[in-house]
């Protein structure tokens, strides 16, 4: 069965529509001098908006999930090992990135758990890692009694910066997550020389990068291990899940029994290593199967978009448009841009406020704050108030102490566009226009 086009409902239609004949003013009219004044005049101020049509929403699933779905309920079983929904994933995820290993698993919390478990990341060990991404980035470092070291960022890659990776280094190293924040590949080999000079493994979250590609090749595969994420949010999704993968053999082979409560379920022989249940049912395996034959289609769309609004608001004096290495594909889990400050007679809030009332679907900032200035960093109160490795003496980790002084800019002006497969060239080409406009209005 062919993949469906998006469907955009009647109701959604007839809004989209109506908003458009708003935005437009439906009078009609050619285009007079007081036309072109209106057209520089903010929307907030009464001004046309700079948004002709709002985009439409995407169907994300449908008659290829109900395919793989009825097949599954044909089954004598729904447990995973050797299930046919969880192999036909498998053989479709590795078409796509030529692992040697890969396993299925609850979420990419639980990716990435399975991955410093196999790394053999134990008490004290510290593992270096961005602190603008999802917390699941380090619940698997802390489960396994490590310590994460939270390194600063490039300032419009808003990536791990190499050489602060480097100066974070100690004897306790024993390993870098290399987060693709937003879908952008992170300097891959720059971290694979650190990693290969300091003798750390390399991990790669890829939950925001479902599709990119670091120099041409599939994202994932320069690292030693590579997670991934299904949640509902990211580009592909089975409500939840993950995948965990690897061709190395000292890690691949693992990463069956550090999601599956430590057993072999090739070899037999009980339990040699301990770990936890992250096994992913034969249901999410069928959404996750039928998922994967759309990746390619989200992908390339929201990195034609993406860019194309980095080509489009380049040049805008006091904006800083996202940065992608030109050998890379970005899949724009989000656009994220920068606002100088200094450039603007607003505040970042008011910036916002206007590029809304012109039609864009954007936000002020990501994350509230870094990983490590949440409450719980702050209080070392992982584990019932507790962390055990700090109490032991294992670690001297001080998070009230922790700097990355790039990260707090990035969050304090960094603006968030949604980017989404449903969405128009023309959209985004209105969306930079809003962007130049509300620049204009509000430059020193
Ligand atoms: C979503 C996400 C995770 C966690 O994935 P879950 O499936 O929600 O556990 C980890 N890292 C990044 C960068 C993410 O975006």
């Amino acid at each position: 069965m062919k993949d469906p086009q998006p469907t955009v409902s009647r109701r959604e239609f007839i809004t989209a529509t109506s908003a458009a004949l708003l935005a437009s003013g439906a009078t009609g009219a050619t285009s007079t001098a007081a036309e072109s004044a209106d057209a520089s005049k903010l929307a907030m101020l009464g001004g046309r908006k700079a948004v002709k049509k709002a985009p439409s929403s995407v169907r994300r699933w449908g008659d290829l999930e109900r395919e793989r779905l009825n097949a599954m309920l044909e089954q004598d079983t729904l447990f995973y090992w050797k299930g046919p929904q969880t192999t036909l994933a498998l053989e479709r995820f590795r078409k796509i990135h030529p692992f040697k290993y890969a396993q299925t698993c609850t979420s990419g919390t639980a990716a990435l758990h399975i991955a410093v478990t196999a790394a053999g990341i134990g008490p004290g060990d510290e593992v270096i890692t961005s602190p603008i991404t999802d917390i699941g980035t380090v619940i698997g470092v802390l489960y396994q009694q490590g310590v994460p070291v939270f390194a600063d960022l490039g300032a419009t890659t808003y990536n791990l910066d190499p050489a602060d990776v480097e100066r974070r280094i100690t004897p306790k190293t024993k390993a870098i997550i290399a987060v693709h924040l937003c879908g952008n590949p992170c300097d891959m080999n720059a971290l694979k020389a650190i990693a290969d000079k300091h003798k750390l493994v390399l991990i790669e979250d890829c939950c925001q990068a479902w599709g990119a590609k670091y120099r041409g090749q599939p994202i994932g595969t320069v690292g030693h291990i590579a997670c991934w994420s299904l949640q509902n949010s990211k580009h592909i999704t089975a409500g939840d899940g993950g995948v965990v993968a690897s061709s190395d053999e000292r890690f691949g082979p693992l990463l069956q029994r550090c999601g599956d409560k430590g057993g072999d379920r090739v070899k037999g022989g009980g339990f040699h290593m301990f770990a936890t249940n992250y096994r992913m049912n034969e249901p999410s395996a069928a959404v996750f199967a039928a998922q994967l034959e759309r990746l390619e289609g989200v992908a390339s769309k929201r990195a034609k978009l993406g860019n194309l609004l980095t080509e489009k608001i380049a040049g805008i004096p006091g904006i800083l448009p996202h940065q992608v290495h030109p050998e890379d594909r970005c899949v724009y889990w989000f656009y994220f841009m920068r606002f100088k400050p200094e450039s603007f007679r607003c505040k970042r809030a008011e910036f916002v406020k206007a590029l809304a009332a012109e039609g864009v679907s954007c936000s002020a900032g990501y994350i509230g704050v870094p990983l490590h200035r949440e409450p719980v960093f702050q209080n070392h109160a992982f584990f019932a108030g507790h962390w055990p490795v700090r109490e032991m003496g294992l670690t001297t980790m001080d998070f009230t102490k922790h700097q990355t002084p790039e990260v707090e800019a990035i969050l304090q002006n960094g603006i968030r566009f949604t980017i989404h497969e449903g969405m128009t060239e023309e959209y985004i080409l209105g969306a930079a226009e809003a962007v130049r406009k509300v620049a204009k209005h509000f430059a020193v």
